[in-house]
C-alpha cells in the first residue's frame, strides 16, 4: 500500500524523532557466533569469474559486515553520522537486490540479528529505564527491571500454516529462546508480516498471555485475549496478568485500522510507569483520525512505535505528543521492493517531522532514562524532547 506524501507538516522543531531501522539487517559474519560457520574474510575465495551468483552473495556478506562495523562505531543519536546513513543506505541496496532474496547472505543476516537479541535477553535486565529493542519489520521487545514485553515478533517470510506452506525467514529454533524470556505477546493485527502463530503458540504453551486483534486465533487457547470488538469505536482499557508482576499490566486498546482490517494499537504502561504506544499498520486516516489526534488529550506516551509509511505520519505524531518517536517496518522482505520502504526513505521523512536520527539493526538498543530532563515537557502544543537517550551500543 502506498501512502501519500503529507499535506500538513506541523512544525515540530523540538522533536526528535528516531529512525529505528532494520531488524533483519546484520551480516552473519559478526563476532564469534559465526565464525565457526564461515571462514574469516581472509581464507574465502577471491576469484568469482563464472560465479555471478556466489559473487553476489559474498559481496552482500562483506557489507553486512562492514554495516554491523559501521553501527557498532556509530550509535544511534538525534544526528546520526554521515557513516552512520551510509551504512543505512548500503543496506538499503541489498535490501532491494531481488536476487539477494533468501540468499545465504540474507539469512545469514537474519539469524545472526536474532542471535543477538537471544544473548541481549539471557543477558541481566536493565537496572533502570526502558530497554526496546528492534526485531525484524515492525516487531520490538520493550524490556524493565520488571517486564519483558513482545509486539508483532514474526519469523518472517510467507506463511499459511493451515495450509502448510511456511518458508520463514526465521527458523522457530532461532526465536524460542528469545520467546522464552518475553512475559507476553501484543499482536496488532492479522497480517503475516505483524502475527505469527507459531510465534503466539510458544507463548500459550508457556502459559503466557497473547492479546489479538478481534477474530485472530480465537480457537487456538484460552490465553489469546480479544479485548476489542471489530466495531469498536472508543478505546478500552484492560489489564494484563503476568507472571512476573503481582500487578497487571495495564494496557489501553485504540480501535485502529488498516483499511478495513481492525488494527489494534496499544498503548501499553509498564510498572515503572512508561507507556509505549505501538501503531500497527494503522492508516494515518479515515474516521480513527478523530480519537488518533487526541491521544495526547488522553494520556502521556513516552515513545511511539508507528509504521513509517503511515499517512500523515508528522500529523499522527503531534497528536500523539510522543517523548521519543522510534519508527518500524522498513525493508518488510515479503513486500516487493516498491513497499520495502528504505531506510533513506524514512530519514526524508522523519526529517519533515524534526531532526532525523537512525537506530542500528537487531540487538542494538535504546534505553529510555526513568529520569525524564527537565526539558522533556510538554509546553503548551510544543513538545520538547530530551536528548538524554542513550544507547547501549552495539553488543
Ligand atoms: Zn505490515
Ligand atoms: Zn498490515
Amino acid at each position: 500500500m502506498k501512502q501519500k506524501t503529507p499535506h500538513h507538516l506541523p512544525a515540530f522543531s523540538r522533536v526528535f524523532a528516531f529512525v529505528f531501522a532494520l531488524a533483519i539487517i546484520s551480516s552473519g559474519s559478526a563476532a564469534a557466533q559465526t565464525s565457526a560457520k564461515q571462514p574469516a574474510d581472509t581464507q574465502r575465495a577471491f576469484s568469482f569469474i563464472k560465479k555471478s551468483d556466489a559473487m553476489l552473495q559474498e559481496q552482500a556478506r562483506v557489507i553486512f559486515n562492514q554495516a554491523r562495523k559501521v553501527f557498532a562505531a556509530h550509535p544511534p543519536s538525534a544526528t546520526p553520522s554521515d557513516e552512520r546513513l551510509l551504512a543505512f543506505y548500503a543496506l538499503d541496496s541489498l535490501f532491494h537486490d531481488t536476487r539477494l532474496d533468501k540468499g545465504e547472505a540474507f539469512t545469514g543476516f537474519m539469524e545472526d540479528t536474532a542471535k543477538r537479541v537471544a544473548d541481549t535477553l539471557a543477558g541481566p535486565k536493565p537496572a533502570s529505564g526502558l530497554r526496546i529493542i528492534r526485531f525484524y519489520n515492525h516487531g520490538f521487545i520493550l524490556q524493565t527491571p520488571t517486564v519483558t514485553i513482545a509486539i508483532d515478533i514474526v519469523r518472517g517470510g510467507k506463511r499459511v500454516i493451515t495450509g502448510v506452506e511456511e518458508e520463514p525467514f526465521l527458523d522457530l529454533e532461532l526465536i524460542r529462546p528469545i520467546i522464552e524470556r518475553c512475559d507476553a505477546l501484543f499482536v496488532s493485527h492479522p497480517h503475516n508480516d505483524h502475527a505469527d502463530l507459531r510465534v503466539a503458540k510458544l507463548f500459550t504453551e508457556a502459559g503466557k498471555p497473547v492479546v489479538a486483534p478481534p477474530g485472530l486465533w480465537t480457537d487456538v487457547s484460552p490465553l489469546v485475549l480479544h479485548p476489542r470488538a471489530a466495531d469498536a469505536t472508543e478505546p478500552i482499557d484492560i489489564t494484563v496478568a503476568l507472571r512476573s508482576i503481582k500487578s497487571p499490566l495495564a494496557v489501553r486498546v485504540y480501535p485502529g485500522h488498516q483499511g478495513k482490517v481492525p488494527n489494534n494499537l496499544y498503548a501499553i504502561t509498564t510498572p515503572e510507569g512508561k507507556t509505549i504506544l505501538h501503531s500497527g499498520d494503522q492508516t494515518g486516516g479515515g474516521a480513527d483520525l478523530s480519537w488518533l489526534l487526541k491521544i495526547r488529550e488522553q494520556i502521556r506516551v513516552d515513545v511511539f512505535l508507528p509504521q513509517c509509511w503511515m499517512s500523515r505520519l508528522p500529523l499522527v505524531v503531534e497528536g500523539v505528543a510522543p517523548a521519543l518517536v522510534l519508527t518500524g517496518h522498513e525493508n518488510e522482505m515479503g513486500h516487493t521492493i516498491d513497499h520495502r520502504e528504505s531506510y533513506w526513505q524514512c530519514v526524508r521523512r522523519v526529517q519533515k517531522i524534526s531532526a532525523p536520527s537512525s537506530s542500528p539493526p537487531g540487538a542494538n538498543m535504546w534505553t529510555f532514562p526513568d529520569q525524564q530532563s527537565p526539558s522533556n515537557k510538554r509546553v503548551g502544543r510544543t513538545l520538547r524532547v530530551s536528548r538524554s537517550v542513550s544507547s547501549l551500543g552495539s553488543l
